[in-house]
């Protein structure tokens, strides 16, 4: 099917009446027909509805029609982004364990892979998108992800996929990659290789800033890779939290099916049923929007690259740009999304930029239908140490501006009254 049409149609089949619009299934629990219907639930002989901590109908429909967006074979839905990051993680490594991450990354990414799971006794070792070379020295037996972002937030970079999962399935590592910033509108990490694709629903998927959520999607076929994998004993070993099940010998996703029997059932960072009715919604437009916020993007991208007060534009659909020949390779029509940054002189500089636009809010969000400035040096980015700053590509001068649906004029009107102010 095609992309605007899965979008529209995909995972919904209409009740008894007949209803058009995906019903919000606002409910906590599901009645048991018998006590032998029960039992199997539980133990997995029939599927259905438990507790709306481990499945809902409104949320089924939006696992099924983002996993047929990104073209994978299932979807587990969480409460944010970051706790889809986490539970992506969580499901592939453990105490003792460590996990290569770009550098690259957005700000909460950044402090949960190198603070967060250390303190659970995960490492985090570090390589720079732009040089996936330096991955295999990263990587030992105790490695259990690769994960990156296709197209970072905020350094505004495009990762080489197929050269990163050309080494992870070297030596049978899983990949993560966050598709966040580019949607599966703009590019399809699976068929470049990736296994595991995580997404923050809060930006481009809700679209307008209206909740926050995030999703989890497994390749085709992933059981190939887990099984008999030495790498991820406990997908081969029976879970003795779940009375002894073998994920890879269930014949179902055996990822997403572990991150919910396990993570969501224990962590329980559920989406609830009214936000995943509002990423339904969302996903009705997503691609007619993602046209729009790149076209936007990249008006505004070729102003700010020719004004004087302007040092840098990272925007990778600009020819200039050194992520353009990746970005043409990656990304479905040359469309580069609706996040671009640029450099001024000093932090300064930047703020009074940053207050002297009207129209563009200041806001740390990214993807909403709004325009949406940010300093990510005094936000997003306000607990990374200098170093820190430098090797995820912000530097003080760097502002963020997500590029909303407003008229592309509009746009590129405040802001020059801005860099004029
Ligand atoms: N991934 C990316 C690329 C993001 O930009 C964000 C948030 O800005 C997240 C993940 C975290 O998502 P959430 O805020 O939904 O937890």
């Amino acid at each position: 099917m095609n992309f605007q049409t899965t979008a529209l149609h995909a995972g919904y089949e209409k009740d008894t009446q007949g209803t058009m619009a995906v019903p919000i299934y606002q409910t906590t629990a599901y009645e048991f027909r018998d006590v032998e219907h029960a039992a199997d639930l539980f133990a997995l002989k029939e599927l259905g509805n438990i507790y709306t901590r481990l499945n809902n109908p409104t949320t089924d429909v939006f696992e099924k029609r983002f996993a047929q967006l990104e073209g994978g074979e299932a979807a587990l839905a969480t409460s944010s982004g970051m706790s889809a990051i986490f539970f992506a993680i969580a499901n592939a490594a453990e105490a003792g364990d460590n996990i290569v991450c770009a550098k690259q990354l957005y700000g909460g990414t950044l402090t949960q892979t190198a603070h967060t799971l250390k303190r659970f006794g995960i490492e985090s070792r570090f390589f720079d998108v732009h040089n996936p070379s330096e991955i295999e020295a990263l990587i030992d037996e105790k490695t259990k992800v690769i994960f990156f972002e296709s197209l970072t937030n905020p350094s505004i970079d495009v990762a080489d996929t197929e050269a990163i999962t050309a080494i992870a399935n070297k030596h049978n590592i899983l990949t993560v990659v966050d598709n966040t910033v580019a949607t599966p509108v703009i590019c399809r990490p699976f068929e470049f290789g990736v296994d595991v694709v995580v997404h923050s629903a809060s930006k481009y998927t809700t679209g307008q800033g209206l909740a926050i959520g995030g999703i989890l999607v497994e390749r085709k076929n992933l059981v190939e890779k887990l099984k008999n994998n030495p790498r991820y004993k406990h997908f081969n070993e029976p879970d003795e939290s779940y009375h002894g099940l073998v994920y890879v010998d269930v014949p179902l996703p055996p990822f997403t099916l572990r991150a919910r029997l396990s993570l969501l059932r224990d962590l329980g960072a559920v989406s609830s049923p009214f936000n995943s009715w509002l990423f339904i919604q969302g996903l009705e437009h997503l691609s007619l929007r993602m046209r729009e916020h790149s076209q936007n993007a990249l008006a505004l991208a070729e102003f700010l690259e020719a004004h004087p007060k302007v040092l840098k534009v990272n925007y990778p659909g600009l020819t200039s740009n050194a992520n353009y020949e990746m970005a043409q390779k990656y990304f479905t029509d040359g469309l580069c999304s609706g996040l671009l940054s640029f450099e001024v002189a000093s932090l300064k500089e930047a703020e009074k930029i940053v207050n002297a636009t009207k129209l563009y809010s200041l806001v740390v969000n990214i993807g909403d239908s709004k325009s949406i400035i940010t300093h990510p040096a005094s936000t997003t980015h306000q607990q990374l140490s200098d170093e820190e700053l430098k090797a995820c590509g912000v530097p003080a001068g760097l502002i963020r501006i997500s590029v909303g649906l407003e008229s592309a004029k509009d746009l590129i009107d405040d802001i020059a009254q801005a860099l004029e102010a």
